[in-house]
């Protein structure tokens, strides 16, 4: 009797997230995106019949291995780089610390500059090495906005020889873009290491890191409709670092343990969707967030943008401050009970009530609340009709 109550709860609570999923406005392409349904067919087919591992010499392993090749050419020949500069991760994260981590060691850095609005996978890995006593940090100004004061990076750059830049393309919370051409050349002049964050902007823009004074960048490929578990690391060809974890040797001995060929392969084919597409992509996100900032301000009073809306901020994402007040303390509740998926601040912070680093390092008023709504080419500009609906019978 009781085993068939649990039952019934239990199909009851399936449907209920079934009919959620189908109605359900998902707003929070920044903290991950859906997978494109090409990406999942295709790695089915090698999570199903391509199961060989990539070191063996036998036929199924041979077969991995060119799976893998072939995405690191794929991936090589999309951002104008070399194939051997492409070593596959875990996630971004695990390629950010591997490139810290790997430049403090195998370059003896003593001082890294970075900003105040890094990500955790940076500003943590650094905060470790700065306790462990290995190096200096020095925070660059941040301009109006969040943007990276380039006087400023200037003048670090100018104090301190053997150094390591740490910073992002294009900001989780608020958008902001890094001038990539800027950095490089400044980093340049002054004989600095510049790893670059492309975490966000990654299958956005058009990235050429073969034509930057880059040496590192980071990619986690959930961010472009591809799997979650999978990233890479790009080295360029012009440096070495040892690696992070130490095994078997795979990726050149860059990244030890089994490789994960579906991630990979799914990885790879995201990537030359997203740079495909990336014109009409582009058009068509812009169009939904342009809408959904008209209606924002047409509709409520009192709310602050954070984000730049002109080049220099992402176009997928708008970052906006509401009126303080209870309904507002509980929106991204309400708006996820309403079927309305947001993000208050990044995601591995959502749900958190502290106030986000990043909208406390640009000014933002603490007691407001924020919310981020971030856009893929998968929505449409009705669910932009239905969210501020939703939003207007939450907070007027
Ligand atoms: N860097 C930025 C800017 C991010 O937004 C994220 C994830 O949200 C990461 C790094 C970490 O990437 P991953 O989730 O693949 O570890």
């Amino acid at each position: 009797m009781e085993k068939n109550v649990f039952q019934l709860l239990r199909i009851k609570r399936n449907f209920a997230l079934s009919l959620y999923a189908v109605f359900m406005i998902y707003f929070d392409n920044a903290a991950t995106t859906p997978l494109d349904p090409g990406v999942a067919e295709l790695m089915y087919d090698i999570l199903r019949n391509r199961y060989g591992n990539p070191s063996s010499v036998h036929a199924p392993g041979r077969e991995s291995r060119v799976i893998i090749e072939d995405a690191r050419r794929t991936v090589a020949s999309l951002l104008g780089v070399k194939p051997a500069t492409i070593f596959f991760t875990s996630c971004g994260t695990e390629a950010l610390n591997t490139a810290i981590s790997g430049a403090v060691e195998g370059f003896g850095i003593k001082h890294i500059i970075t900003s105040t609005i890094e990500h955790h996978a940076v500003s943590h890995t650094i905060d470790h090495l700065h306790a462990h006593q290995k190096i200096e940090v020095h925070h660059v100004k941040l301009a109006a906005g969040g943007h990276i004061d380039y006087a400023d990076l200037e003048q670090l750059l100018s104090c301190y020889s053997n150094v390591l830049v740490c910073l992002m393309h294009a900001n989780n919370e608020i958008g902001t873009l890094l001038d990539l051409e800027i950095t490089s050349q400044l980093c340049k002049q002054h004989h600095a290491f510049l790893l670059v964050d492309t975490v966000q902007s990654l299958g956005k823009y058009q990235l050429d890191f073969g034509k930057l004074h880059i040496h590192f960048a980071a990619c986690s490929s959930h961010k472009f409709h591809g799997p979650k578990g999978s990233g890479f690391l790009y080295i360029n060809q012009d440096v070495k670092i040892p690696p992070l974890l130490q095994g078997g040797g795979q990726e050149r001995h860059m990244r030890s343990g089994t490789e994960n060929i579906a991630g990979i392969a799914g990885l790879a084919s995201a990537l030359n969707l997203a740079c495909t597409h990336m014109v009409d992509n582009r058009q068509h996100i812009t169009k939904i967030r342009n809408a959904m900032a008209d209606q924002l301000s047409n509709n409520f009073k009192g709310i602050v943008f954070n984000n730049d809306f002109s080049e220099r901020g992402l176009y997928n994402l708008i970052n906006v401050s509401v009126p303080a007040g209870s309904v507002a303390d509980m929106l991204l509740q309400r708006l996820d009970m309403e079927g309305v998926c947001v993000s208050g601040g990044s995601a591995c912070t959502s749900g958190a009530v502290s106030v986000s680093p990043v909208l406390q390092a640009i000014g933002c008023d603490p007691e407001k609340p924020a919310l981020r709504f971030s856009f893929s080419k998968f929505n449409q500009l009705h669910e932009v009709d239905e969210c501020i609906k939703i939003l207007k019978s939450i907070l007027n």
